[in-house]
């Protein structure tokens, strides 16, 4: 038995059986408090219905209509494609408007032909032409009772609906659960920043009745997340403040940057030259060295690594997919081979065969592997280092800080260097990163031109495909991203296809089209980006497994099909894919959505390649009215709190976590009990979550 209810499968819940558990588990759901904690996205809102006339003749299309009108006939639906589409015409008394459902055939069956009902949905416009798109329908009965009320609208997956989580919610709040969710924020917190009780938040964060409400229980959560975050960083940060290192590594690399091609940048010298002051120093090193996509990280890691070499110790990068680490393992070990005493490199990957694995565990324990290059393998138990003095982490936000935890326990506390390309300002890197160091590689290696980007529109594909023939006239390689349109196992895979069916007649025929998904065994993956490095296949149609980190530098073109549905802080790391030597590179975002939103995202970043930018003019595209962050970024992937939504929230919580700290804020014996309590229990959780 738990201690807690709240700990308690969702299994006890009345009707919830194994099968839809499974489904929950999906959602990452698996106790009571975990549904509790499955926020919201957003709320519908109820408004009094209007003639079709008043949405007419306002423009703005992404805006939600919600009209009371009749169908004037039955609803057709045809087969388009793999699509069903159910249409009919809808009449208020004085107008006519048209009205689409895709792959609902049931809503024909379920709605009367001349009886009223309330549509709540969205117009599109198809040539010209407005129509609503696949609202709901509502009988009058139904919407009055909704009417002025706001609905949570939760992440789902299939087989569960909203309206099921909110009934499985709302009896949830209704049980003994609250009585578990007491206050553990000190008085003084809770007053000085005005932060309402825990449990009202909880309650109000799923049904509020006002928008302001829905704030100021997100308010308050964010707060907690953030507070109970660097509450647990401040001790760890203490635990580890000038621990001494067994490892302590100087010297020459001379012989390495002898053979670059290229030198080093100022920025890239300055970062090397304060890792290099670390592993000296005979303390542990825990720096975060953080640079924009293409700054140049990689080869400071690969030095750092070197330099353990050198020293007879062992080094070990991760890197959170095999694309990447299979593309690491192959540019170092090419950059090595003209050493004259190269290091022994070796590659350890999930997907590597178990015998594989095992020569290479044997490798690793008896020290005959020097630089081990993998992805999160390397932090399995069956690991044992011979003598890790240095683990590095690449694309660092891909990981948590719970893996970092892991890997510092690896070996005799090596020393370590996280990278990031999360392009987070300085004043809340410090803030979240307080255990690390910061380094900062803020240019770009010279001779790099800007990238050139064009935001167009689908009917001006033509044009684009164009444009990457040219490219590969001239010897370039070019890429094509493929959004996915609904998670499910085989439409990733479909999507590609299909748009392979669709450009191959396009292209010459002496170009070589290959494709890439996350669905294909890791051995095809390997030998397509194989193919795609050494230049044999020309256009790599993929998904977003390239997004982190890949570097074809002969790849000077990227086409991004329905560009509109990625955040910009991808879309930014999938450019960075281009633009990686010194001749032009373009990027061609192709929007295939009128919504003013995606309009304005699009031109966000088709005006520029600054990361930083982008994400600060990504905070502000957000309305106010969205409460929710969007795309969020792994490891600083917060429940409900969101980095930049609630970097104010952030910085109070930064700030009374320092005051006690200091001592300067002295809590009652009570309250220093619960809090402490708390912190516990998140540490408990939080270091127990799997990898
Ligand atoms: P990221 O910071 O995104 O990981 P990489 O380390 O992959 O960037 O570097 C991007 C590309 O730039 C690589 O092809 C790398 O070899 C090259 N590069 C790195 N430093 C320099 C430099 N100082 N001058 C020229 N090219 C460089
Ligand atoms: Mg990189």
């Amino acid at each position: 038995m738990d201690k807690y209810l709240r700990k308690e499968s969702i299994h006890e819940i009345k009707g919830i059986g194994d099968k839809t558990a499974k489904l929950y588990a999906k959602l990452n759901i698996k106790t009571k408090e975990d549904l509790l904690s499955h926020y919201p996205t957003r709320y519908l809102t109820f408004e009094e219905p209007r003639n079709i006339r008043f949405y007419k003749e306002r423009a703005d299309k992404d805006k939600k209509i919600c009209i009371y009108a009749e169908l004037l006939s039955g609803i057709k639906t045809v087969y388009a494609g793999k699509y069903k589409i159910s249409s009919g015409i809808l009449y208020d008394g004085q107008e006519k408007l048209d009205v689409k459902w895709y792959n609902s055939p049931y809503i024909a069956s379920s709605l009367k032909a001349y009886k009223r009902y309330v549509f709540v949905g969205q117009i599109s416009y198809k040539k010209n032409q407005p129509f609503l798109e696949h609202p709901i329908a509502y009988t009058k009965e139904e919407y009055d009772k909704l009417l002025g009320s706001l609905a949570p609208v939760y992440p789902l997956t299939k087989g569960i609906s909203s309206n099921h989580l909110k009934k499985t919610i709302q009896s949830l709040l209704q049980t003994l659960i609250l009585e578990e969710y007491g206050e553990f924020l000190p008085k003084q917190i809770i007053r000085e920043h005005m932060l309402i009780d825990r449990k009202e938040a909880i309650q109000k964060i799923h049904f509020p009745n006002s928008f302001d409400e829905a704030l100021q229980a997100k308010k308050r959560l964010a707060f907690e997340e953030f507070f109970l975050f660097l509450y647990n960083m401040g001790l760890e940060k203490i635990s580890k403040v000038n621990l001494k290192s067994d490892f302590i590594i100087s010297g020459e690399v001379q012989e390495l940057l002898d053979i670059l091609p290229f030198t080093l940048t100022d920025s890239q010298n300055k970062a090397f030259a304060e890792i290099a002051g670390d592993l000296a120093s005979g303390k542990i090193m825990n720096r975060l060295l953080q640079g924009d996509v293409g700054s140049g990280k990689t080869i400071i890691a690969v030095l750092a690594m070197y330099m353990a070499y050198k020293h007879g110790y062992q080094s070990a990068i991760m890197v959170p997919t095999e694309v990447l680490a299979n593309q690491h393992f192959a540019n170092i070990e090419a950059l090595f081979a003209k050493l004259k005493n190269p290091p022994n490199i070796i590659l350890l990957s999930g997907s590597m065969k178990a015998k594989q694995k095992k020569e290479a565990y044997a490798l690793i324990e008896s020290g005959e592997a020097d630089i081990i290059i993998g992805t999160h393998a390397l932090i399995q138990e069956k690991v044992n280092y011979h003598n890790l003095a240095l683990i590095v982490t690449d694309e660092q936000h891909r990981f948590g800080v719970r893996q970092r935890q892991v890997l510092a326990e690896k070996g005799n506390m090596p020393h370590i260097l996280v990278m990031s390309a999360t392009p987070i300002p300085r004043t809340l890197a410090v803030i979240l990163y307080g255990d690390l160091d910061i380094s900062i590689i803020d240019t770009k290696p010279q001779g790099r031109l800007p990238i050139k980007n064009a935001v167009i529109g689908k009917n001006d594909r033509g044009k684009a495909y164009r444009s990457i023939l040219n490219e590969l006239d001239k010897g370039y390689q070019a890429y094509v991203i493929c959004s996915m349109i609904e998670e499910s196992e085989n439409i990733e895979a479909e999507n590609v296809m299909d748009y392979y069916e669709k450009i191959r007649p396009c292209i010459d025929e002496k170009y070589t089209i290959g494709i890439l998904h996350g669905k294909m065994e890791q051995k095809k993956k390997d030998e397509i980006m194989q193919d795609f490095q050494s230049g044999k296949i020309h256009i790599l149609i993929s998904t977003t497994v390239i997004e982190v980190g890949v570097d074809v530098k002969n790849a000077t073109i990227m086409l991004i099909e329905d560009a509109q549905r990625f955040g910009l802080a991808s879309l930014h790391q999938l450019r960075g894919r281009v633009g990686r030597n010194s001749v032009q590179s373009y990027c061609i975002f192709v929007r295939t959505s009128d919504s003013e939103t995606a309009k304005k995202r699009l031109e966000v970043i088709g005006n520029s390649n600054d990361g930083f930018y982008i994400a600060s003019e990504d905070l502000k595209l957000r309305g106010p009215g969205e409460l929710f962050g969007m795309a969020q970024s792994g490891e600083l992937d917060f429940g409900i709190a969101d980095i930049y939504n609630d970097s104010d929230m952030l910085k109070l919580a930064s700030d009374s976590v320092k005051k006690i700290f200091k001592g300067e804020m002295i809590l009652s014996q009570e309250d220093r009990k619960k809090l402490e309590e708390a912190v516990e229990e998140y540490r408990k959780d939080y270091y127990n979550l799997t990898l």
